[in-house]
Order: C-alpha cells, then sequence, then structure tokens
C-alpha cells in the first residue's frame, strides 16, 4: 500500500516540501505520497486526530502551527523539547512524536559553506521569531558563546534569550542601537521575512560598518535565492549562504526520520533552484 506524508500549515499552496520529498520517494523507490493539506488554526487538533487516524506517516508543520501542535502530540523528541517548537512529526505506529530539524537544517547548511568553528566566533542574528529561536537555541547547543540579536519588538528577542535553556553572551539591540554599534561581526544571520518576494529591494541592516573581510552572510529566505542582503554580501566580496541549503537540510532530515532512509540532498537542491529559478 502507498504510504502518505504530507506537510500542514496555513497558508500552504507555495510550499516547496512536495516536489522534493516525492521526487526522493520516486528516486529511492519508496512507495509513497506528499502532499501539502491546508489546515486553519481552529483544525488543528481534529487536523493532527485525522493524521492519526488515517494512519499517515508521518508530516511536516509550518507557520503557524508550531509551537501550537505541541499539545495534540504523544512525545516529544530532544529537539523539539529544546526548540519547543515542532516542525516534524513521525507517525510510530500510532504514537505521534514531534521532532525539530529547522536548526539542524541551518547549521548543516552553514556548515557546507563555511568552515566555522564555535570558539571565538561573533554572530549576529537579525530577527527574534521561531525560525531566529531555533537558530540561536541550535548555535548555543552547539557550543557558539557570543550571539548578539536585533529585532524590531526587542521585548520578543529578550524573551528568546532569556528563555533559551542554554546561556550565550550578547546583547539584544533595536535597529536604530544596532545601527550606531560599530563591531563587527564573523556570522551575520538573517532571518525574518524583510527581503523575501515581493519585497526583494528591502533589507533589515546595512552591512558597512558591521563586517570584516572573512564575514559569512547567510539569510534564510530562499525566494528570492540572492535577497538584497546577500547581494549587498557579495559586492562586498564576503562568503553567503542562502536559504535553499537549510530548506533541503531539514527537509532531509525529516525524510530520514519517517524512512530510515538518506536521501540525495544535492539532488533536493539543485531541484529547488530549478524551482525557484522558474525552470521547472
Ligand atoms: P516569525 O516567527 O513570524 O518571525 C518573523 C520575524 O520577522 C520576526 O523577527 C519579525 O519581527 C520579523 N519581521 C517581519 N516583518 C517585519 C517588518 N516589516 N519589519 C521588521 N521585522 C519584521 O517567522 P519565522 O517562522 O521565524 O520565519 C521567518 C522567515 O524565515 C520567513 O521568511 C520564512 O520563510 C523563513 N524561513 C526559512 C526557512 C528555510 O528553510 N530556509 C525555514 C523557516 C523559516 P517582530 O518580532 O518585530 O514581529
Amino acid at each position: 500500500m502507498e504510504q502518505v506524508f504530507g506537510v500542514i500549515g496555513d497558508p500552504i499552496g507555495h510550499s516547496l516540501s512536495p516536489i522534493i520529498h516525492n521526487d526522493a520517494f520516486m528516486n529511492l523507490g519508496i512507495k509513497a505520497r506528499y502532499h501539502a493539506f491546508h489546515v486553519k488554526k481552529q483544525d488543528l487538533e481534529i487536523a493532527v486526530k485525522g493524521m492519526k487516524a488515517l494512519g499517515i506517516k508521518g508530516f511536516n508543520v509550518t507557520v503557524p502551527h508550531k509551537v501550537a501542535i505541541i499539545p495534540f502530540l504523544d512525545e516529544l523528541d530532544e529537539s523539539a523539547q529544546l526548540l519547543h517548537a515542532v516542525n516534524t512529526v513521525v507517525n510510530d505506529n500510532g504514537k505521534l512524536i514531534g521532532y525539530n530539524t529547522d536548526g539542524y537544517g541551518f547549521y548543516r547548511s552553514l556548515k557546507e559553506h563555511v568552515d566555522v568553528h564555535p570558539q571565538n566566533v561573533k554572530v549576529l542574528i537579525i530577527g527574534a521569531g521561531g525560525a531566529a529561536r531555533a537558530i540561536y537555541t541550535t548555535l548555543a547547543k552547539e557550543g557558539f558563546s557570543h550571539i548578539d540579536l536585533v529585532n524590531r519588538t526587542v521585548e520578543r528577542a529578550h524573551a528568546l534569550k532569556e528563555n533559551c535553556p542554554i546561556e550565550v553572551k550578547g546583547e539584544v539591540f533595536t535597529y536604530q542601537q544596532f545601527a550606531k554599534s560599530k563591531d563587527p561581526y564573523d556570522v551575520m544571520i538573517q532571518t525574518t521575512s524583510i527581503g523575501m518576494k515581493p519585497n526583494v529591494n528591502e533589507k533589515p541592516i546595512d552591512l558597512k560598518g558591521h563586517v570584516h573581510e572573512k564575514t559569512v552572510v547567510a539569510d534564510i529566505i530562499y525566494n528570492p535565492i540572492q535577497t538584497a542582503l546577500l547581494q549587498e554580501a557579495e559586492s562586498l566580496g564576503l562568503a553567503t549562504v542562502d536559504g535553499v541549503g537549510m530548506l533541503v537540510h531539514q527537509g532531509a532530515y525529516a525524510f530520514q526520520l519517517w524512512t530510515g532512509k538518506e536521501p540525495d540532498a544535492e539532488r533536493m537542491k539543485q531541484l529547488l533552484y530549478e524551482k525557484l529559478r522558474g525552470t521547472i
């Protein structure tokens, strides 16, 4: 019998996950399909019960359900407990177990591009939403000891820092305060939605004055692939990391949790680049 997997979210129509997972099932000869399910906030509990009742083998969880789904699951793995959010659910013989592969996906993508060692690295995270929390907590767990935060709602950034179970040195800035600070960063990670299509000319900060020649600039937005911030970084001759790698590696890890098989991450990445560049 064909196994069923999927992703739940609202909105969900533009999700790229079905493309990579369905291709990986085909490529590995696994009889399965991955579907996007549009689930509204008020229907979350019943949708999760339905997933269980229908024997859906596993599913991804995206905005706005990553935290709200927690009470409806049977168990949380260490990653989901640490990040207090779930982006992947495994149906283990009727027991729904929540995982979080977002932070792992980002860190794997970062390491793929640059040789970063946590010690003595000064990091800036721009944003303090769900993705920022996953990345902050993962970097803290990996031993990064200095992470500054800048966010429009500064209270949200303070809460992120204070609620992280691992203590990390670092300051919290408003954008105005950040503009006046002049210390350069080794790694800068953009996690807000500023610069996402259609607002492709927008960027949350100016890099000048905050970088040195070896600074690495990452943006987790993947549409467009090269955001205005990454364009500025390239024009300054800096190494950049786009958001496609994170999308691929969080998905590849979820795929492995569901099937026990490792998908071809490079193939997934090329598929996404082709799709995002409009050639498929
Ligand atoms: P979220 O929880 O809603 O957080 C949104 C963040 O963006 C907050 O820091 C918010 O600041 C900031 N923001 C939004 N609009 C803003 C504006 N007009 N001015 C200033 N700040 C603004 O969302 P999320 O789940 O963290 O996702 C954030 C982005 O990451 C999205 O673009 C998403 O597509 C992308 N993402 C990519 C991947 C990947 O695999 N590559 C994975 C997850 C997310 P406030 O706190 O002040 O509201």
